[in-house]
């Protein structure tokens, strides 16, 4: 099977590529796409339930860097059944329905329906005579010229060593939202993390009138602040060459010592982002990975900010009591059986009692992306372990350090090395500059 480009991934990533591949005119009959669900849903659109809201204001979300408006101008026209979407920092619309505005860009363009579609896992990628062999989880493999990573967020682990059954009452995955009926009216609930997962836990709860108590467990203890209706960033110029501190110094005297939840604080913020992936690319890997693991955590907190709906629920349910916040860390869980109750045991101090456990710890590992790297197959990245290097032009290297011209990443699964990348706008740049580059034909050099 196969032959020209094979994309591995279905989510925003490999939508995003293939409608710009169509736009620059390749013929899409010689794409192939791998990975399950409806194509341009993923890990972060293919939500079932509607209280998953996105979480940047509608004027954010695009798939096309010079149409920035058209999602904005869909949604108003075809989102009429959604009153609860307004706020005063904008529109924030159901995931689910940004999954609709990709199906209906797909459809409008035939081009793109020519392409071929599997719906297997990759599990392996090997280098034959110059062509690239994927191994799919059926057995199969698919040959192709040139391959794309688009894997995007790996399907969360528990943040802990050590065995915890299959229940019902224990959400390991809780991004599609599906199990939120299976939670009781009176039951307790424990919440592990306290970023944009664990608010739209918080908030689908308060929806339901939930009565239980819920405790939410973190190291910082801290909640993301709200969306702010800030306008007006401009880009700001980063200084070069700069070292970590450098960059940190630069970012603080720039933001200042205001408020974080004030909409100038965003606002500055943001004008920082804008050519915030160039600065962070000419950073030296090690600096890379210092900056991640001193303020990683925090850049996180003050970057994916809550949409004022679920923002609102977790006050609403801080201010009554029937929400509470535990620094700590989650170190196992301990139960008694499928329906509870469970032990959730913390690092500092005693067991927490709960009826239903929601893991809000962040993405896992790609087990296909860290295979390739374990194997020697392309170079890990100096800074981060177990993640590839990557040229600033999205290529992945070979284990000498030069680059394939074949095998290129986009999305989340380059956010690393490629920096601010993880959101939707992000990652359709990326898509329209690698179409560009794919579109052009297959390299001499593999
Ligand atoms: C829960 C959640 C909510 C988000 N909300 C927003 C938001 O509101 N706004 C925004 O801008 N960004 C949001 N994001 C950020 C999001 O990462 C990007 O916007 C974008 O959707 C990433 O798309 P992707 O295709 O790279 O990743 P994903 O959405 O993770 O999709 C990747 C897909 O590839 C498949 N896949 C992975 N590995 C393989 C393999 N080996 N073989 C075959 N298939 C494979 C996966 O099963 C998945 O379907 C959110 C992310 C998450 C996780």
């Amino acid at each position: 099977m196969g032959g020209g480009i094979c994309i591995i991934g279905s989510g925003f990533s490999a939508a995003a590529l293939l409608l710009h591949l169509d736009d620059k005119g390749f013929d899409c009959r010689h794409v192939t796409i791998i990975g399950r669900g409806e194509l341009g849903t993923g890990q972060a659109f293919g939500c079932v339930h509607d209280d998953f809201r996105l979480n940047v204001r509608a004027e954010l979300m695009r798939v096309w860097p010079d149409r920035p408006l058209e999602f904005t101008h869909w949604a108003k026209t075809r989102l009429t059944d959604d009153p609860d979407a307004a706020s005063d920092a904008g529109d924030f619309y159901r995931r689910r329905d940004f999954a609709v505005y990709m199906a209906e860009q797909l459809n409008h363009r035939p081009g793109t329906q020519s392409a071929s579609r599997i719906e297997s896992e990759a599990v392996a990628l090997t280098a034959d005579d110059r062509r690239w062999q994927v191994t799919l989880d059926d057995g199969r493999t698919v040959s192709a010229d040139q391959v794309v990573l688009a894997t995007g967020n790996p399907s969360p682990d528990w943040p802990f060593r050590g065995p915890v059954i299959d229940a019902p009452t224990l959400v390991r995955v809780p991004w599609r939202g599906d199990w939120v009926d299976r939670v009781g009216g009176d039951e307790r609930v424990v919440v592990i993390g306290s970023g944009l997962t664990a608010m739209d836990t918080i908030h689908v709860l308060h929806r339901r009138n939930h009565r239980g108590n819920i405790t939410l467990v973190a190291p910082d203890g801290l909640l993301p602040p709200v969306q702010t209706d800030w306008h007006s960033a401009d880009a700001l110029a980063w200084p070069e060459p700069m070292r970590a501190s450098d960059f940190l110094g630069f970012m603080r005297r720039h933001i200042g010592d205001g408020d974080w939840q004030d909409a100038e604080w965003q606002r500055r913020f943001e004008s920082l982002r804008v050519y915030i992936c160039e600065a962070w690319q000419r950073l030296a890997p090690l600096d890379q990975a210092r900056l991640m693991r001193r303020v990683g955590w925090l850049w996180s907190l003050a970057r994916f900010r809550a949409g004022p709906q679920a923002h609102g629920s977790a006050q609403t349910l801080l201010a009554s009591g029937q929400l509470t916040i535990r620094r700590d860390m989650v170190s196992g869980i301990a139960t008694t059986g499928a329906d509870g109750p469970h032990h959730v045991q913390l690092a500092g101090g005693g067991p927490i009692e709960a009826d239903f456990v929601v893991n809000c710890s962040g993405a896992g590992r790609d087990p296909l992306v860290s295979g390739l790297v374990e194997q020697g197959l392309v170079a890990a990245h100096a800074g981060f372990r177990g993640r590839p290097a990557l040229t600033p032009d999205l290529a992945l290297c070979q284990p000498d350090g030069m680059p394939y011209r074949t095998l290129h990443a986009l999305g989340p699964v380059t956010a690393h090395e490629a920096g601010d990348v993880v959101g939707a706008p992000g990652t359709a740049t990326q898509a329209h500059e690698l179409a560009t580059r794919l579109a052009a034909g297959t390299p001499e050099e593999f």
